[in-house]
């Protein structure tokens, strides 16, 4: 790995703690597969809870200076960290290939994506205006200010290696907060190599932590019981969110929670079937699927249902697995074999159920952790695909009759986080738009993630937003304060 890099020294294979670079104290280390070829590429520092309490330590002591700093230096270290991430764009979509397995074309779309809210969250830094209130009597004066709410912590999944931090750091720093991150052991190379050109930016030590951990539920309990943190901030599983809420519910602290999603897609038959099946593709097999934002269930209205297979399955064909790092490739490996087995368990409860292969469906001949572009027709209520996320290549499709009925089965779970519709009627795309319970939609596009916009999810999918002017909210606290005259 290393030698395919200009900064090889990008690879880290110590954790970043109050601003020095350590190993465990423990000496254990755990090791980072490429899950296209298997093979070791790095190992990393296994931290326990005191190196994580150490790391709160550190924040806390650097948090008050930084706050106290104009916005406007905070802003320009910001901007600085952000230059630094586009120049070594390369290097960082390399480094995440590597340990995530998504096509390199897609790991340099995700660094600039990254990046993009390093860039906006300092621009927002110096926007975080208060507010002045009439006064309730003659005599009373009321202005609302907005502080940073001091440590924060946040945990990360490996889908999203470098962005899913960027979302989160980012707005932290900018509000005046001091951050530590646990990123998910499957990709810490990333979150390092971010934390090293943080340094280089000047980012104060201690202000910034990462935190590689083979034991991801006693650093959530560090973070969860430490009196110093202040907010946890999470993207992952419905499941692990659950259990960091209930954790987190003891100190009362805010959490912000972006979870699972199951998105519906639905084609109408007013829509520009193209259209709809480069968005179908776009948002069902980016990252091969593993994304909480992916169609999960693609639905079609009857009068368009051949034909929109016709085409979808036309492209699933042209899609090319293989090795991320490879020229050409679209779909890579899944990340662990726990993902293969999820995504042939949803094929055969399908496939026992009624749904036809279209095409795909088995593990591909390149072995390890390829698998098919998959789909099948003739999908139904009752399968699991319905009440859980695939996060793999499997795409079933609905056929539907009804306007009403498609966005009753749509709604019909505990997730609101993404959902997706291709029509042209105005009034259909008015009244959809508005019936979907989900925090995003995208109509007639399958691609919805920006660093200008709200994300996040209603239900069970998660609480708080990330991105836009709401993101910094979630690091900051309102006071008001009452003078008297
Ligand atoms: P995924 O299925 O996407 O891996 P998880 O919710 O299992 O989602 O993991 C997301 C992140 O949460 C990872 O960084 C993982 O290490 C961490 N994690 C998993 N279980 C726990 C837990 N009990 N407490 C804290 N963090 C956890």
């Amino acid at each position: 790995l290393k030698s395919m890099l200009s900064r090889a020294d990008l690879v880290c294979d110590t954790a970043y703690i109050g601003g020095a670079w350590i190993a465990a104290q423990s000496g254990k280390t755990f090791d980072v597969t490429n899950p296209a070829r298997g093979d070791v590429i790095a190992t990393v520092p296994d931290l326990g809870r005191s190196e994580v309490a150490a790391a709160i330590d550190a924040a806390q002591t650097a948090q008050k200076p930084w706050a106290a700093r104009a916005a406007k230096e905070r802003a320009q270290i910001l901007r600085k960290w952000f230059d630094l991430l586009m120049a070594h764009q390369e290097d960082l979509a390399i480094i995440m290939t590597a340990e995530q397995g998504k096509p390199l074309a897609e790991a340099r779309g995700e660094i600039a994506y990254g990046a993009s809210f390093v860039e906006w969250f300092g621009e927002e830094a110096k926007r975080i205006y208060g507010e002045t209130i009439p006064g309730h009597m003659a005599d009373k004066r009321i202005t609302v200010i907005k502080q940073p709410i001091g440590v924060a912590a946040g945990i990360t999944p490996w889908n999203f290696p470098n962005a899913m931090i960027a979302r989160k750091v980012a707005p932290a720093l900018a509000a005046g907060c001091a951050f530590v991150i646990k990123p998910s052991e499957l990709t810490p190379l990333s979150a390092l190599a971010m934390a090293k050109l943080a340094e280089e930016a000047g980012v104060p030590a201690g202000l910034f932590s990462v935190v590689t951990s083979s034991s991801s539920s006693d650093i959530g309990k560090e973070f969860c019981e430490n009196p110093v943190v202040r907010k946890l901030t999470f993207t992952g599983s419905t499941q692990v969110g659950r259990i960091l809420l209930a954790q987190a519910a003891d100190q009362v602290m805010k959490c912000s929670m972006e979870l699972g999603g199951n998105a519906p897609f639905i084609v109408f038959d007013d829509a520009d079937l193209d259209e709809a099946v480069t968005g179908a593709i776009a948002c069902k097999f980016r990252n091969n699927g593993q994304t909480c934002v992916c169609a999960n269930r693609i639905y079609v209205q009857a009068g368009v249902y051949d034909a929109f297979a016709a085409k979808f399955k036309a492209a699933v064909e042209a899609l090319q697995v293989g090795d991320g790092m490879q020229d050409g490739t679209t779909l890579g490996p899944l990340i662990e074999p726990k993902a293969v087995d999820k995504v042939q368990s949803h094929l055969d409860d399908a496939l026992s159920k009624g749904g036809q292969v279209l095409t795909g469906g088995k593990p591909h001949d390149l072995g390890g952790l390829f698998f098919e572009p998959t789909i099948i027709t003739q999908a139904s209520k009752d399968m699991i695909v319905c009440t859980d996320e695939t996060f793999g290549p499997f795409a079933p499709l609905f056929k539907f009759e009804d306007e009403d009925d498609v966005i009753a089965q749509a709604n019909d779970t505990i997730f609101g986080l993404a959902a997706y519709f291709y029509a042209k009627d105005i009034s259909r795309v008015t009244k959809v738009s508005e019936a979907l319970e989900y925090g995003i939609v995208g109509v007639n596009t399958g691609i919805i993630s920006t660093e200008v916009a709200p994300f996040g999810g209603i239900k069970q999918s998660g609480l708080g937003r990330e991105g836009s002017s709401h993101g910094i909210e979630e690091f900051l606290e309102m006071k008001y304060i009452c003078t008297g005259i």
